[in-house]
């Protein structure tokens, strides 16, 4: 698969569209990522990339309509409301001194200075993932019989966890913006890789005798996994 990067102005304001080939396509496929707000559009092997754009803008209205329905970015400064966990925590900057973040009631309460309050709030939340992930990780693999190698907690785009086959797993910090079951859900689909490496009715037999309750998660993912990225 051959992947191009193009330009376009749809009601004067630049967008980057991926354009890529795919012989498997049996027409052009037009796509606005729900994870990051990416436009992509899937040519198959006899279209040209004239035809995809001009599919493109006969279709701008529907793109806009799904950029438009985007959640807003939340950044994370005094005041901003995140999920920790799956509930909302407001985020108190009290003190300018010092060097601590902690959890009061509904509150993520930072001590330290202004300029540091978002790069330290963020790898608060990288360390509170890697403990929940790994404990997560240690209380479900003992059910398949084999060992994952390393953790890692990634600034992941466009996946929630990837498994790789030296045992190796990586897992997106913002799951731990997420209620517990989807982190459990995503933690049990990829250590369920290191049996199976992939998709197929195997993969999903295991992690439904793991993890029965999936459906539940993986809808509350499609749901709201776009919010999640808007975060920080
Ligand atoms: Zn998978």
């Amino acid at each position: 698969m051959v992947s191009k990067c193009k330009y376009i102005k749809l009601q004067n304001r630049s967008y980057q569209i991926n354009i890529k080939k795919d012989k498997r396509a049996k027409r052009i496929i037009l796509k606005v990522s729900n994870i990051d707000g990416n436009i992509s559009i899937t040519l198959p092997k006899y279209e040209s990339e004239k035809e995809g754009l001009k599919f493109l803008l006969k279709n701008q209205e529907w793109v806009l309509k799904q950029l438009n329905s985007f959640p807003k970015k939340v950044p994370f400064k005094n005041l901003s409301e995140i999920p920790y966990m799956g509930k909302m925590h407001k985020i108190i900057h009290l003190s300018k001194s010092g060097n601590l973040i902690y959890i009061y009631k509904n509150q993520i309460v930072f001590f330290g200075k202004k300029e540091n309050l978002s790069k330290n709030i963020k790898s608060w939340l990288y360390g509170k993932a890697k403990n929940e992930i790994i404990k997560l990780a240690n209380s479900n693999v003992s059910y398949l019989g084999k060992k994952y190698n390393k953790i890692y907690i990634k600034d992941l785009k466009s996946s929630w966890g990837i498994c790789g086959p030296s045992g190796n797993i990586s897992f997106s910090w913002r799951l731990i913006l997420a209620p517990k079951h989807v982190m459990e859900y995503i933690v049990v689909h990829e250590l369920c890789h290191l049996v199976e490496f992939n998709h197929g009715k195997e993969f999903w037999q295991l992690v439904t005798a793991i993890f029965p309750q999936r459906d539940l998660s993986q809808n509350w993912l499609k749901i709201n996994g776009v919010k999640l990225h808007m975060i920080g």
